[in-house]
């Protein structure tokens, strides 16, 4: 391998899987993503049942489970927003 291949190797695995809350952040419309983000930062609101709640509702129908949403709200994705 050369060693100008390395970087993007090494890039990849660092890098993980996509955080599905930041994807459904950027591509809410910004009263529905500010909504997510307060429901997220509310230490009253479990994560599993937000995730229950954001599968069931019809209109913006969102499938992410409880440990996506927690690592998000924790600040432990790439976006590093840490809501509690
Ligand atoms: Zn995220």
């Amino acid at each position: 391998m050369a060693i100008s291949d390395i970087r993007e190797q090494v890039t990849t695995v660092r890098k993980g899987p996509p955080c599905e809350v930041c994807g459904a952040l950027s591509t809410l419309p910004e009263g529905e993503a500010d909504a997510l983000r307060a429901l997220l930062a509310d230490p009253t609101v479990r994560y599993s049942t937000l995730s229950e709640a954001l599968l069931a509702d019809e209109d913006t129908k969102l499938d992410i489970n409880e440990y996506t949403l927690s690592r998000h709200a924790r600040g432990k994705c790439a976006a590093r927003e840490r809501l509690r």
